[in-house]
């Protein structure tokens, strides 16, 4: 490699990661006429279902994006989100006559999400270049510079990029993290969390209604996707031996111990076990690099807030960083990225760790009184319209917020 000529471009915008934030923020400078380059590690994009909840939030972004009609025909609408106590409803909180055109969350493998949003990139074969790692990230005065490797392991050619700015999207390892030395504070969640994607029969909630049943055992949320097969995510506890690919007896027997009588049809079609941590960046910005999505902030996956809080912080800071370099608003609309993302994202961080702690609790005193309290105070209208706007996300959104207008422009990368 010592002796490989180094492949050498600048740009206006890099952005590492094509994950959905890297993705959505190329499709929105795309959109304003910003230059930019994106670099993803991996050889494919992902082709799993990962994070199966879009909210009414994402779906408003998206569909400025151009990819939110395609995207809701594609999934499956999910009207109300119910939360049990055994066989018990405690609280519901319906979507139906919220202020958005999306009034549903909608059920979508993640991978379904990124294709229409690789698709709408302006040159879907040359725009992310994939197969480039990037290793080290340095800035002066007037532009970020960025090195790494690109082809297959055996015959890394080496690259370097400059650009005004940079979006570290790289999800939670970020290589830009690290390389800014950035704090990336907080815990992981003791108990471990079982995923997989079933057909189930014999269940009870309608199709239209995503469920959060909370028991003795642990949490179980229960939603269905567009295929017909569930999504199921449970918590189980530190102790308990799970498999790496959990299969239909042992999801069978979770249900089973919760009190829930669907089962497992035939044996899943991706499963899989994992351990939670909920953690937010010290800072979304040092100069002209930024951070953004799961490279910024981790939580629990109580409520599906991970990649949705990706894709607005991607679109707010892509909006910000276009109207700069479009000579439209100035460098403190940069500022208010770090400020205003990263109160969003230890907002998130709070509820999503509040919930998760509520819907883990054993003593029968503390269930009682969870069964009491939220009972009937889940059931005043304000209420559940609050948590609805929470969850759906449409109380934070960037398109409720200050971002700058901008008028699309063609920026020419000059350097
Ligand atoms: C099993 C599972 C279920 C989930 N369920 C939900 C859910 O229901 N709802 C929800 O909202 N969220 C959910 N999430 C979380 C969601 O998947 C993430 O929040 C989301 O993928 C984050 O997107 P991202 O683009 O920020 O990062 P990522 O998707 O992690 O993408 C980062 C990209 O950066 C690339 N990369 C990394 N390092 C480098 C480097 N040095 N150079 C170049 N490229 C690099 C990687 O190859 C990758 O493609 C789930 C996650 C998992 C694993």
């Amino acid at each position: 490699m010592r002796n490989m000529p180094v492949e050498s471009e600048n740009t206006e915008v890099v952005i590492v990661g094509a994950g959905p934030t890297g993705l959505t923020a190329a499709v929105r400078l795309a959109q304003l006429g910003i230059p930019y380059v994106l670099l993803d590690a991996r050889a494919e994009p992902t082709s799993t279902s990962n994070a199966a909840l879009v909210h009414a939030a994402s779906l408003e972004l998206l569909a400025e994006l151009g990819v939110g009609d395609a995207l809701v025909a594609a999934g499956r609408q999910i009207r109300r989100i119910a939360m049990m106590d055994g066989d018990r409803t405690l609280l519901r909180v319906p979507f139906g006559d919220l202020p958005t055109r999306y009034p549903f969350a909608l059920g979508v493998p993640q991978s379904t999400t990124e294709a229409l949003l690789l698709q709408q990139l302006a040159e879907p074969a040359g725009t992310v270049r994939r197969r480039h790692r990037v290793h080290t990230v340095s800035a002066d005065g007037d532009a970020v510079t960025v090195t790494g490797t690109a082809g297959s392991p055996g015959e890394p050619a080496p690259f370097t990029i400059r650009a005004r700015y940079l979006i570290g999207a790289d999800g939670s390892h970020s290589t830009i993290r690290t390389a800014l030395k950035l704090d990336f504070p907080g815990q992981t969640y003791p108990s471990q969390f079982v995923l997989a994607d079933v057909a189930l029969t014999g269940a009870r909630e309608a199709d239209d209604e995503a469920t959060i049943n909370m028991s003795a055992h642990g949490v179980t949320v229960i939603a269905q996707l567009p295929s017909g097969n569930h999504r199921i995510v449970a918590t189980v506890d530190a102790g308990v031996k799970v498999p790496d690919r959990p299969d239909g007896a042992f999801v069978d027997a979770l249900l089973r111990d919760r009190g829930i009588t669907a089962r497992s049809a035939v044996e899943p079609v991706w499963s899989s076990a994992f351990r939670v941590h909920h953690r937010v960046a010290a800072r979304f910005r040092i100069g002209r690099v930024f951070l953004a999505g799961d490279a910024a902030h981790i939580h629990s996956p109580a409520a599906g807030q991970g990649m949705n809080t990706g894709i607005a912080d991607a679109y707010d800071l892509a909006t910000r960083l276009a109207a700069v370099l479009a000579g439209q608003a100035g460098e403190s609309s940069l500022d208010a990225y770090d400020r205003g993302r990263r109160a969003v994202a230890l907002e998130v961080l709070t509820f999503t760790d509040r919930l998760t702690r509520v819907a883990m609790m054993r003593h029968p005193v503390a269930r009682f009184a969870r069964r009491a309290g939220t009972g009937t105070v889940g059931r005043l209208r304000p209420v559940q319209r609050r948590l609805a706007m929470w969850v759906t996300g449409l109380q934070r959104s960037p398109l409720r917020g200050d971002l700058p207008a901008v008028t699309p422009v063609k920026v020419r990368s000059a350097r």
